[in-house]
């Protein structure tokens, strides 16, 4: 009898012992680190918290679910946090093969946030987006044929392949028979352009904001080039000209991290205002300020709303295109101030984000808010 009761006691010891062991497994923190691990090489210090590893594996998920490219073995990589690194510091060392990666603990304080709203789940801080970014196109160049490295250290060749990848962007480079048409093209609306070109840390910056998009609106068709002008006929920094993004070198220049972030993102919402929406949505947002339009008014259109309901000076100037694409910056980058502003506004974009954070979908307009 005893004997059965040592039996059943160590049987019991071993059935605890292994659901235990069970438990260590689904543990999600060790799920987390050895995923990053297992798929993307990365080893994170221990003192990295479980949401802090799960942003950097949505990070490389983002990247890598896109790309096709990206075959060869990841060379390890060990990614540390510092508090005493400033927000724009990433430091990349290599030491025998291994990769070491300090990102600043700023990284991961988000500002502004808001809970259970469908920005959300896409985003998160971006500038983990181009620490990652960065480690990859470095990575790029183990392929042969992509060794070409810049004196910045960076490959440039490889950041083209992931803004093409990823946003379906090409630059306007001087000189080909492509830039010739392109150069025509925009003769007409804004003249003589003089094409400069984007340093490689330039455009890991616009990728990073680009990203702050859901995932199904990172390539619209219609959009299709970034141009990078010496400087333009015009008092602002950077505009859209047909099916082209043009910057010019005052853009980068901009000290405020925030107000160059609503630039980039301003533009790029003109074009969902193109191709995403269509004419019954773009009344239906042109309510929202009280637009009407007007002939005798210099830029066509007038508005009956305060100024108030308005995020900026320059969403109230002009017209419902204006404001759409300052409200759009807004809702990324100050979403409460936009909601304090106009909350049917607020709502009208995260619906409209909602629908675009599918990536499997290829990017089409939108004919209603609630089917597709
Ligand atoms: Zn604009």
């Amino acid at each position: 009898m005893i004997r059965t009761i040592k039996h059943a006691i160590v049987l019991l010891i071993l059935i605890v012992q292994s659901s235990c062991y069970v438990l260590l497994i689904q543990n999600p923190r060790k799920t987390l680190f050895s995923q990053l691990q297992q798929k993307y090489s990365v080893n994170v210090e221990t003192t990295w918290t479980e949401e802090q590893a799960k942003m950097l594996l949505n990070t490389y998920e983002s990247i890598y679910q896109q790309s096709s490219d990206i075959t060869q073995t990841i060379p390890a990589s060990i990614w540390k946090i510092s508090k005493e690194a400033n927000q724009n510091d990433i430091m990349i060392e290599t030491v025998e093969n291994i990769k070491h990666i300090t990102i600043s603990s700023d990284v991961f304080s988000n500002g502004e946030s808001l809970t259970n709203n469908t920005q959300d789940e896409f985003l998160y801080n971006k500038q983990l987006f181009r620490a990652v970014a960065q480690v990859i196109t470095e990575n790029w160049t183990k392929i042969d044929a992509v060794k070409l490295i810049l004196k910045d250290g960076t490959d440039r060749y490889a950041i083209e392949l992931v803004l093409k990848e990823m946003y379906g962007l090409s630059l306007v480079l001087t000189d080909t028979p492509e830039t010739e048409k392109i150069r025509q093209k925009l003769r007409k609306y804004i003249g003589e352009v003089k094409i400069s070109q984007f340093t490689n840390q330039e455009l890991m910056m616009l990728m990073s904001i680009y990203e702050k998009f859901p995932i199904g609106m990172h390539k619209i068709p219609k959009l299709k080039y970034l141009l990078c002008s010496q400087k333009a006929p015009y008092a602002g920094s950077a505009w859209i000209v047909a099916d082209c993004v043009e910057y010019t070198k005052r853009t980068f220049k901009i000290k405020n991290q925030k107000e160059f972030q609503r630039v980039i993102l301003h533009e790029k919402a003109h074009f969902l205002w193109e191709y995403a929406l269509n004419g019954k949505l773009r009344k239906e947002w042109s309510e929202f300020g009280g637009w009407r339009k007007d002939r005798n008014n210099r830029f066509g259109w007038t508005k009956t709303k305060e100024r108030k309901e308005f995020v900026t000076d320059y969403a109230y100037a002009k017209n419902p295109n204006e404001d759409w694409a300052e409200s759009v910056a807004y809702y990324i980058i100050y979403p409460n101030k936009l909601r304090l502003s106009s909350n049917v506004k607020y709502e009208f974009i995260d619906q409209v984000m909602l629908l675009y954070s599918d990536g499997s979908i290829p990017f089409k307009r939108l004919q209603d808010l609630n089917t597709r």
